[in-house]
């Protein structure tokens, strides 16, 4: 695994002071967040040396049709639920009630059936809101590091799902890059992963006509915007890595809840959820 990505959950767990101090309103659950990161960070440090057994043989010629490099229902996640049970350990003291339910809930079904409810939203990506959260945050780890042996060209992807995992992006943001000054990312809502995407066009239907997105801005944290679509009232956020150059955009775009409630109130969709679900 590369250095820099193996640093970055690291740099994740850093950012977590700053932004309790930009986002006071959030302290919750970012505090939430620093007991999940810390964990998944246990999890990667965990797998760095291991052979996963995940055959990625084919990863290129899907990728050349247009498919994520993974079946994640074609995996056996069997050898993983070993990471599940802690994580279930640790959301059942750290978790809110609602968490609590869905842990316990988990724990009282068979090895079987949590590998067929996890499939289930593999397949569809569509899950109760506990259940979608703690299937994610045990697979987010396990995927990172998968996603670190497969390479794809970031900017040739340009579609709106995940090159290795095929889940959608739940947050942008632009850079100087090789790709050019001010290029835009996507970032999986799952396995993290970056890729390449036109800045002026609509991550939901494609629109790329200037006078049909709009941006908005809370001034107190102008580093964040909201790019919304006059054509499918869809949103997402973008955050500009040039003006806050530690960010981490998906950290920041939890914390920024406070946008998500703004866009939703006027209207907008988020085009996809956060690991929180929000
Ligand atoms: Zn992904
Ligand atoms: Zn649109």
């Amino acid at each position: 695994m590369n250095v820099f990505k193996q640093k970055e959950r690291e740099f994740a767990l850093g950012r977590l002071p700053t932004l309790k101090e930009k986002f006071p309103e959030s302290k919750e659950i970012l505090s939430f967040m620093e007991h999940v990161i810390s964990f998944q960070k246990g999890v990667m440090e965990d797998l760095l040396d291991k052979d996963l057994g995940i055959d990625i043989s084919s990863a290129d010629s899907r990728i050349g049709k247009g498919k994520p490099a993974l079946k994640l229902t074609g995996i056996n996640w069997g050898p993983f639920l070993s990471y599940l049970w802690p994580l279930l350990d640790l959301l059942d003291q750290v978790g809110t009630g609602e968490v609590r339910e869905g842990v316990s809930y988990l724990k009282s079904l068979g090895k079987e059936e949590i590998l067929s409810n996890l499939n289930y939203f593999l397949e569809n990506q569509m899950a109760d809101d506990v259940s979608r959260f703690i299937f994610m945050a045990w697979l987010q780890p396990i995927l990172y590091v998968i996603a670190d042996g497969i390479e794809f060209d970031k900017e040739q992807w340009l579609r709106n799902f995940c090159p290795v995992c095929g889940f959608r992006p739940s947050v942008s943001f632009i850079m100087d890059a090789e790709e050019g000054e001010g290029a835009r990312f996507l970032r999986c809502s799952l396995c993290l992963t970056d890729w390449f995407y036109i800045r002026t066009k609509c991550v939901n239907c494609g629109n790329s006509e200037d006078d049909k997105l709009d941006y908005f801005v809370d001034q107190s944290q102008d580093y964040i915007h909201i790019q919304t679509c006059k054509v499918c009232d869809h949103y997402i956020k973008i955050v500009d890595m040039r003006k806050e150059g530690l960010a981490v955009p998906d950290l920041e775009d939890i914390a920024s809840v406070s946008l998500d409630l703004w866009a939703q109130e006027k209207g907008y969709v988020k085009f996809e959820r956060n690991l929180l679900g929000f």
